[in-house]
């Protein structure tokens, strides 16, 4: 209940400058608990005067958090870390009411947040240039790390902390200011999620909600300088459009249709069990899910046999409550997400189970988890991101066949092989084309090492140093000390260094 009454304080508004305060929009937006449909809440839609302040006060916050010393910026930053993980009850819960997932995963994905800003806090201060060796005597040329300014932050809903951390962690850490335009179905959320930065200068980390036309305003602005997104392909290409308009530097992070290859040399119950997580897992919502799953000819009846139990055997239900999966985010998503499944059937593949809303659930926006077996890989479930409970499985010949397939897609973000043959996993590490390569353990990540995808699946990367380096720019510096005479190189040239008069 006190959770839900932070819903009511936090309705209609916005983050600015180290305060909550109540947004002046006329417009707004229900917030709908997925899982019993009741409104617990409202989110303004921004106005552009309320963008432009935010704007404005993330480019003071930025210069002066620029000034501060590295270690008291990272010891800010363990102590968000530190709060956010006092708060873990209060942001869980409030995350699972606002888009369904189950406790369990909302109380996971507040840790990571935490330990990706404590990661962030430490290697951001390990290397600040290079020293390069100099090209003329007694001069010293080098390069400063330096941030990038004002960094717009645009988040979907089915990771809404984690993913904002990943980015607003590596974005202060070097020296920018963040301001995040949340998925309009996690807004109160992020909006709660701003307390554990309170210990942070006003105005370096901000909050302004809305809907697209607040998105594009920030990423529109000649006043903020990178825009990190996640998001869908289409929503990513018109933030990559209005970025190239002032060369802005973006991080994009969008839609995956990841492959998830089983031969015969794997453990079957484990790769059972493992697809059983990488469809079903937050309901299917996630970018990196098991979306194509190619399994060898071998074995496929035994797979399909045991994926179909695994599926029955989850409990559906509020994510509050003792299940594994909860509701689909919202109506429109279970009713985008039903025309996926119609349409696969309509193309031929087989329902094994699920397929349809769970009886026993009448209110909510429940899907049971669904096995398509008989899956060929021109349907278009195989060539379209599902976002949703599905396992489509598609019968392969060999590794080759198993490969060619995967790479047979425009999209590249994960892709999961179970194998236990040395040769195999070679293979496939090297041959797959996409940013992240799991063997028999799918779906993990690593604040150490980078997160994204290549093809439509998106540019650059986050986490590890390479997100670092997504976050800050280069400066060549060369110095003089003796502010000498270059007469080797500066006017008046030597006469002998001009053209040679008589050469032809
Ligand atoms: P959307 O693309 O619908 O929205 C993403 C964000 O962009 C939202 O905050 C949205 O606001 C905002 N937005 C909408 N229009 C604009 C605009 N013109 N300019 C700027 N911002 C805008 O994604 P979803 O929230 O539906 O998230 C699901 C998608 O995210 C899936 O495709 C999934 O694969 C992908 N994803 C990718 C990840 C990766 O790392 N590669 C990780 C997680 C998800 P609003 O909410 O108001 O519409």
């Amino acid at each position: 209940m006190a959770t839900l009454k932070q819903f009511t304080e936090l309705s209609g508004s916005l983050y600015i400058d180290g305060a909550y305060c109540k947004s002046a929009a006329s417009d707004s937006f229900e917030v709908i608990d997925p899982a019993t449909e009741a409104v617990i809440g409202h989110i303004a839609d921004a106005t552009d005067a309320e963008v432009d302040t935010a704007i404005e006060r993330a480019n003071q916050a930025q210069r002066a958090w620029n000034r501060i010393n590295m270690l008291s910026r990272a010891e800010q930053l363990h102590e968000v870390a530190s709060n956010i993980r006092k708060l873990q009850p209060l942001l869980a819960e409030a995350m699972t009411r606002e888009m369904g997932k189950p406790y369990k995963e909302t109380a996971d994905e507040v840790l990571w947040c935490a330990s990706a800003i404590d990661y962030y806090a430490e290697t951001a201060r390990n290397n600040q240039g290079r020293i390069m060796g100099s090209s003329v005597d007694g001069q010293f040329h080098f390069t400063l790390k330096e941030p990038l300014g004002v960094v717009v932050s645009i988040q979907p809903f089915n990771y809404p902390l984690c993913l904002l951390s990943w980015q607003a962690a590596a974005a202060m850490a070097t020296g920018n200011a963040v301001i995040v335009k949340p998925s309009e179905l996690t807004s109160i959320t992020t909006l709660l999620f701003m307390q554990a930065f309170g210990n942070l200068p006003d105005g370096l980390f901000q909050c302004i909600t809305g809907g697209g036309r607040v998105g594009a305003r920030l990423c529109e602005s000649r006043d903020t300088h990178m825009v990190a997104f996640t998001g869908g392909i289409e929503t990513g290409k018109a933030v990559a459009r209005a970025c190239a308009e002032n060369f802005k530097p973006t991080l994009i992070e969008a839609s995956g249709n990841d492959p998830f290859i089983v031969m015969p040399s794997a453990p079957l119950d484990r790769a059972v069990r493992g697809a059983t997580f990488a469809a079903y897992l937050n309901c299917g919502q996630v970018c990196t899910s098991a979306e194509r799953i190619y399994v060898h000819d071998s074995i496929y009846e035994s797979f399909v046999e045991q994926l179909t139990a695994a599926a029955r055997s989850l409990r559906i239900g509020n994510g509050l409550d003792k299940v594994d999966i909860g509701p689909m985010v919202s109506r429109r998503e279970r009713e985008r997400f039903e025309g996926v499944l119609a349409n696969a059937v309509s193309e031929g593949a087989k329902i094994m189970t699920g397929g349809k809303r769970p009886e026993h659930l009448p209110g909510g926006w429940f899907m049971e988890p669904t096995v398509l077996a008989e899956v060929t890989p021109d349907m278009a479930i195989l060539n379209n991101e599902s976002f949703g409970p599905v396992a489509p499985v598609c019968r392969v010949a060999d590794l080759d066949e198993a490969l060619e397939l995967a790479n047979r897609s425009s999209y590249g973000l994960g892709a999961t092989v179970y194998t236990t043959d040395m040769n195999e996993t070679m293979r496939a590490m090297r041959e797959i084309e996409a940013g992240m390569v799991w063997i028999n353990a799918p779906l993990l990540d690593n604040d150490a090492g980078p997160f994204g995808g290549r093809k439509m699946s998106g540019m650059g990367r986050e986490l590890g140093p390479e997100g670092l380096e997504t976050f800050r720019q280069n400066k060549l510096v060369m110095i003089d000390p003796g502010a000498s005479a270059q007469d080797f190189w500066w006017f008046p040239y030597a006469d002998e260094e001009s053209y040679p008069v008589g050469r032809n």
